[in-house]
């Protein structure tokens, strides 16, 4: 029996149809317990795709592959949070005037030269320091929002369905259907900002 009633929108049919969210959870319980896991839409899954009764390993690699293709949208790991140009340019002041010091003490010669350029960077900051400042805050935004749309993508994959028969997956937007292999991409596109 169909654990679910949903129609696919292409062939109009349930019998083929799944929950991407069950087919990943139960792929990842079944490879963790291959006898002992309750996996009724997998199990289904298996025997509509004919990979039922082949051997153990086999069926492994088909569970693995199963849940590289319908894993939910994961946002990139970011290592490099956004530092304030602020912090920066106090870092790099405190540098300066260490570099400078040791100049002064070295070379005396070039110690104006480098000062004055120094002098210069600061006055630049300090007259750009708007613009500077508005930039920064924009990228923190926009670093912000992927946080937000990736959780939202997610929402929408714990709603996707997946036509067998068609190799299609529907129910992120109305009336949309796209490939499984474009899936990620189609919840991504479908959480930005405007497009709901
Ligand atoms: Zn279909």
């Amino acid at each position: 029996m169909p654990s679910n009633q949903v129609k696919c929108p292409t062939c109009g049919q349930d019998d083929l149809v799944f929950h991407v969210r069950l087919i990943y959870m139960e792929c990842l319980e079944k490879l963790k317990d291959s006898e002992g896991a309750k996996t009724p839409e997998v199990d289904r899954f298996l025997e509509a795709s004919g990979n039922s009764g082949k051997p153990k390993g086999e069926v492994t690699k088909v569970l693995r592959d199963l849940v590289h293709q319908f894993e939910p949208p994961q946002g990139k790991p970011q290592l490099l949070k956004t530092i304030s140009p602020d912090m920066v340019v106090v870092v790099f002041s405190a540098l300066a005037v260490f570099l400078l010091y040791q100049i002064y003490l070295t070379q005396p010669e070039i110690f104006w030269y480098m000062g004055g350029f120094y002098a210069l960077f600061i006055v630049g900051y300090i007259v750009f320091h708007k613009t500077i400042l508005a930039r920064y805050e924009k990228q923190k935004a926009m670093d912000t929002g992927s946080v937000e749309v990736i959780q939202k993508a997610i929402g929408k994959w714990m709603k996707a369905s997946y036509c067998l028969r068609d190799d299609l997956i529907f129910g992120v937007r109305k009336n949309e259907s796209v490939p499984l292999a474009e899936m990620t991409n189609h919840l991504i596109q479908s959480s930005l900002p405007g497009k709901e």
